[in-house]
């Protein structure tokens, strides 16, 4: 009785609704991410949960995920602390995932197969109606679910695991104010053209690719300035500014 389409079938994958727990997770997350709960702040579970509408007890579930996860310290008695993270933080942070994606993407161009192409595809076009919907969220979530299926074809979950956590550690204050503007949105477009060069084989030239995917996470994700931009994006002292060419921001 199952209708399971084949994997080159042109219908959608059924997107699992998140519980509520999760969905708790991902908010709070993407709320440290962007920079709307900022770093060193100390928040307690009753607080959070009372502005997301929901108990304490997700919110508190969340936090220790988050503690796991580096975004967040407990501070006895008191409750959690957003971790702050410093520009060198931040710096090494980025370093580690160029050494570790490009190579990676390189090394599965070749071994991606025809039918994977669909489901990339939907997981960009994902992204870009979410950076339409200036839905940073689940921007952030379609983002990662595509880095990490494309990363699952170097056949090594522990690689998949890294990327992913460093993805998820890399801090974007300035992705709201990008997905206001439009440029997230008109941007997005990195990973249609990440997908290109892969199904042409061009390993290559998706590895440089994903060089200028990351480092966007350290220029215009970082503080929303592009080279017009003398913002308040003081933290950034020693952070290049890109330009709106070469620095589209791709959902690094
Ligand atoms: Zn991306």
């Amino acid at each position: 009785m199952s209708q399971t389409p084949a994997s080159a079938s042109p219908l959608a994958p059924v997107k699992r609704p998140l519980n509520l727990r999760e969905t708790v997770l991902e908010q709070l997350r993407t709320a440290i991410i962007t920079g709307e709960l900022a770093e060193g702040e100390l928040v307690s579970a009753p607080t959070l949960g009372q502005a997301l509408g929901v108990s304490a007890t997700p919110v508190r579930e969340a936090m220790m995920d988050l503690v796991r996860e580096g975004l967040v310290e407990t501070v006895k008695n008191k409750g959690f602390r957003i971790t702050a993270m410093s520009e060198k933080d931040l710096d090494d942070l980025a370093q580690i995932r160029m050494l570790l994606e490009p190579p990676a993407i390189r090394m599965v161009a070749q071994h991606i197969p025809d039918e994977a192409f669909s489901e990339l595809t939907k997981l960009a076009d994902a992204c870009l109606r979410a950076a339409e919907r200036e839905d940073l969220g689940e921007y952030l979530r379609d983002d990662r679910e595509f880095h990490a299926l494309l990363l699952a074809y170097t056949g090594n979950p522990q690689l998949v695991d890294l990327a992913t956590s460093l993805r998820r550690r890399t801090r974007l204050y300035g992705i709201a104010a990008l997905a206001r503007d439009g440029r997230l949105a008109a941007s997005a477009h990195e990973h249609h053209e990440l997908l290109r060069l892969l199904r042409a084989g061009e390993g290559e030239a998706a590895e440089s690719l994903m060089c200028t995917h990351i480092g966007h996470a350290r220029t215009l994700w970082a503080t929303g300035a592009d080279d017009a931009g003398t913002d308040d994006a003081t933290a950034n002292g020693n952070t290049a500014h890109a330009t709106p060419e070469e620095g589209a921001p791709g959902g690094a």
